[in-house]
């Protein structure tokens, strides 16, 4: 055997490219096509079998998952969600569960001018919010930097009994020397603070709060400290400060909505709000959208302060930077550092075509060629399935005239008692969508200076916005398997884990949470009824729950499966379909109960034009044949994992400060995003976009990346 590589890697997830518009048809939402009688009406039983386990949601036996009898029971939205998914993708339905608002965040980098076209970020206290939005700021006379050590000793030395905290008012003695780095005074030794206080709150009905600032006094800002190196360039100890801003003018600033949305936008992906995300979905978060949450932050290994977490939220009484404009009287920009993010520019919703935004929420009224919506025309998933459906993250809203559509989805169940497998599960991150070298249309990499391909908004933007990749799949992978092969491979004492189980440093931080499994071989079965489809309408279905039919007239090796339940960036829920029984009936005769059912049609291809007509030409077949093959990564199904920091020989083994390199994915996408550098060539850091999925003849392409993108031309 060859040797196995070791620093090249595949991501778990890959995009099947958008095609370039959808088809949106104006047939009345309760009806498809052709008069009653080429209509039908009937049932089938899918037989769904586990090609690798089924991670169960958290309150399994409370909402039904798991029965008394020991069998297992997937409700019936669950599977639908899944089917539907697949036929979106197949058959160029609309983009249902998407955020078309989104806009990434980015930390600005730490350059010497980069605000330099900026106004100065000034200290603000929150004086008006509601519901967690700001309204209105009082911003700060000035600044001063306070040392965090020598303040935590004389909070102690005044028996205050917790750490400094953002948004503290005190009064700072001590020894105080201007700063010409700073362009301010600093407090290098604190001698003593006066009594603590918070601005009181003056008004609070539950949505709006109101905050009263005393007249005199500085308030704290505590942030972050694991971005600041602790020692100076010539290795002594650095010093750490905290910004205070001194309180004085009665003046106040407004916050204007796109201030406080740019806020928001920024604090997305922010490792603060993926953990209490995390907590929410374990059923143990704190109300981190009511009430700001507070993280104990270290200066050489010794708590110094707390610092209010970047949830998005803003409360009266929270501290943050501001730009405002010239006349002072309204906030051009709200930060949680003095350097910090900056937001990518066009939404989500601008980098795809709009003929793919959700057919519910465009207006019939909209101009924009192939935005019309609901009487103006829905595509053919939601002709099928209707908009009633609950089961996508943000679906439904309640919508009059949504309808249920034309298929019903019953519980799939499985035909014997199963013994879930209790396992620590490992934290679920969401690809950032940020990270543009993945996620948007490669247009290679700019020769601006400073410049970053990677960000949404870079002048590789121009003219118009890089298109979103496609729509997101991961690879069907087995986890077990992979974790064998490295186990044997690298001849550990200890076996390498799964990837879906929570590595020590994991479940030390509170980031893992205890799940079950249903095993890899359990089969279920499930009865779907469907009433009133065409011939196109009920191809297309059969094909979204068995893409086999179809798919394998593009890949006849290809042993398809679809994905179900949680757990789809470890590999997991991966379930292979096959119809069983089958009747049905032209729709006009179905209560005459005079004529036999006809038998399930197959795969018809002289349907098949006719589903083109309806729903535009399947752009990608391949690709998604490749996606949906149990063996569509070939030699490299042992390579899964997101952007390793460290060669594969390194998986698991931590360093001398207790973390792990190879799980600390943040340094690929921080090398490999294609800026424009300075000096002599090459010009650019690395640009290393996910690979497409099959050459022009149709066949496979190499998938995998190299894990160290320095490496220039990295070949195995
Ligand atoms: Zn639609």
């Amino acid at each position: 055997m060859p040797p196995v590589p070791r620093d090249r890697f595949i991501n778990p997830y890959t995009f099947v490219p958008l095609p370039a518009s959808g088809v949106r048809r104006a047939s009345p939402p309760l009806h498809t096509e052709g008069p009653e009688e080429k209509r039908f009406t009937g049932s089938f039983t899918v037989e769904w079998v586990l090609q690798t386990p089924l991670l169960l949601p958290v309150k399994a036996r409370e909402e039904g998952w798991l029965r008394a009898d020991g069998t297992v029971r997937i409700p019936g939205s669950a599977i639908k969600g899944s089917v539907r998914s697949a036929h979106e993708t197949l058959f160029n339905g609309c983009l249902r569960v998407f955020d078309s608002e989104f806009i990434p965040g980015y930390r600005l980098p730490a350059r010497s001018g980069a605000e330099s076209d900026d106004a100065p970020a000034v200290l603000a206290v929150v004086t008006r919010s509601r519901d967690g939005v700001p309204l209105e700021v009082s911003p700060c006379d000035g600044v001063e930097w306070v040392e965090s050590t020598s303040l935590r000793k004389a909070y102690a030395d005044r028996r205050i009994n917790r750490l400094p905290r953002t948004g503290d008012i005190i009064t700072i003695s001590g020894v105080r020397e201007p700063s010409e780095l700073r362009q301010a005074d600093e407090v290098f030794d604190v001698t003593g603070v006066s009594p603590v206080t918070r601005a009181a709150i003056s008004h609070d009905d539950g949505a709006t709060a109101e905050a009263a600032l005393p007249d005199q006094g500085s308030v704290l800002l505590i942030t972050d400290t694991s971005a600041r190196r602790p020692t100076r360039e010539d290795g002594t100890p650095a010093d750490c400060f905290w910004a205070a801003g001194i309180i004085g003018s009665a003046q106040r600033a407004v916050v204007p909505e796109q201030a406080a949305k740019q806020f928001w936008s920024a604090c997305e992906g922010s490792r603060d709000r993926q953990e209490l995300r995390q907590g929410e979905r374990r059923g143990d978060a704190a109300d981190w959208k009511g009430a700001t949450q507070y993280a104990r932050v270290k200066w050489r290994n010794q708590p110094v302060g707390e610092r209010a977490r970047a949830t998005g939220f803003l409360h009266a009484g929270d501290v943050v930077w501001v730009t405002l404009t010239a006349d002072e009287a309204t906030v051009e920009s709200i930060r949680l550092a003095r350097i910090w993010r900056e937001t990518g520019t066009a939404t989500a919703g601008e980098r795809v075509p709009p003929s793919l935004l959700a057919c519910w929420t465009t207006e019939p009224s909209d101009p924009r060629p192939g935005t019309r919506g609901p009487e103006g025309g829905l595509c053919l998933s939601c002709t099928i399935f209707g908009s009633a459906d609950t089961s996508g993250a943000q679906s439904g809203e309640g919508r009059q005239d949504a309808y249920a559509g034309h298929v019903r989805f019953g519980s799939a169940r499985s035909t014997t008692g199963v013994r879930p497998l209790d396992v620590q599960l490992a934290p679920l991150s969401s690809p950032r969508l940020g990270a543009g070298v993945f996620t948007l249309v490669d247009r290679g990499t700019s020769e601006e200076l400073g410049d970053i391909a990677s960000h949404w908004g870079s002048t590789v933007d121009q003219p118009e916005p890089r298109q979103l990749r496609g729509r997101k799949f991961y690879w069907h992978v087995d986890p077990d398997r992979q974790a064998d092969r490295w186990s044997s491979e690298l001849r550990r004492s200890t076996p390498v884990l799964p990837r879906y189980k929570a590595r020590d440093h994991q479940s030390r931080k509170g980031l893992s949470r205890a799940a079950q499994l249903v095993p890899a071989g359990t089969t279920l079965t499930q009865e779907i009824t469907f009433e009133g489809l065409d011939d196109v309408a009920l191809q297309s279905l059969l094909i979204a729950i068995d893409p086999a039919r179809l798919l394998t007239l593009y890949r006849p090796t290809a042993r398809v499966a679809t994905h179900l339940g949680g757990g789809k960036p470890f590999g997991l829920g991966a379930v292979a379909a096959r119809i069983t029984t089958f009747s049905m009936w032209h729709s006009s005769d179905r209560y005459g109960a005079h004529a036999a059912p006809l038998p399930d049609p197959g795969f018809d291809r002289s349907v098949y034009p006719r589903i083109v007509a309806r729903a535009g030409r399947l752009e990608n077949p391949r690709a998604v044949a490749r996606l949906l093959d149990l063996d569509g990564a070939g030699d490299w199904r042992d390579h899964v994992a997101y952007p390793p920091g460290a060669t594969w020989d390194q998986i698991d083994v931590p360093n001398q400060r207790g973390f792990v390199p190879f799980d600390e994915s943040y340094h690929f996408f921080g090398q490999a995003n294609g800026e424009r550098l300075a000096g002599p060539p090459p010009h650019n850091r690395p640009w290393h976009p996910l690979p497409s999925l099959v050459e022009k003849d149709g066949s496979d392409t190499r998938p995998d990346l190299p894990i160290d993108p320095e490496r220039r031309g990295g070949r195995r």
